[in-house]
């Protein structure tokens, strides 16, 4: 049985990532999509929120399954006793960060690999730190978004403007 594992923030899914899951669980039996908890940089949505986020929308994605992951990628990896990491990439700048950690990642762990899916051109510019741009200034997320998280998403951004 080949195990993938597709790592981020998810902070919040978009249609981007949507589009690498469905891509990338077709290439393996099982795609675990690892929630990163990084305690360097504190996400706008909880941990369980981004979990759940993303449960909603691989929900008919039978190989799926969401789980969090707080420290190296390839100790979750071997946890988890996947042979290959996801990582989509949109564009040039994206490459040079994605290739010096995937190359740390072969030396940390040699039997490990990481495949690059480019990013669909419809998506090539959509990040989580747009969607949170553009939320934050009550701006329409629908085409960056799956659709059931349209109100999350929004329902997120009127609880923290209403606190500030
Ligand atoms: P972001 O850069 O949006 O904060 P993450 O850290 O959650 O995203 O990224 C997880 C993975 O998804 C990375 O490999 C990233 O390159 C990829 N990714 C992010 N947005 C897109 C997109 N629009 N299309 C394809 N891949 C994407």
């Amino acid at each position: 049985m080949r195990i993938g594992i597709y790592p981020g923030s998810f902070d919040p899914v978009t249609l981007g990532h949507l589009d690498i899951i469905k891509r990338s669980a077709k290439l393996v039996d099982k795609l675990i999509i690892g929630v990163l908890n990084n305690s360097k940089k504190v996400p706008v949505f909880t941990n369980q929120e981004r979990k759940e986020m993303i449960e909603t929308v691989a929900a008919d994605i039978p190989n799926v399954e969401v789980d969090y992951f707080t420290g190296l990628l390839v100790d979750f990896a071997k946890e988890k006793q996947a042979d290959v990491i996801f990582r989509g990439l949109r564009a040039v700048s994206d490459f040079e960060y994605e290739l010096q950690i995937a190359q740390l990642n072969r030396t940390l762990r040699p039997e490990l690999d990481t495949v690059f899916l480019a990013a669909s051109v419809e998506h090539a510019y959509l990040s989580s730190s747009l969607v949170r741009e553009i939320a934050q200034y009550r701006g329409d997320i629908s085409s960056l978004v799956p659709e059931e998280l349209i109100p999350i998403v929004e329902r997120k951004y009127q609880e923290i403007l209403s606190k500030t």
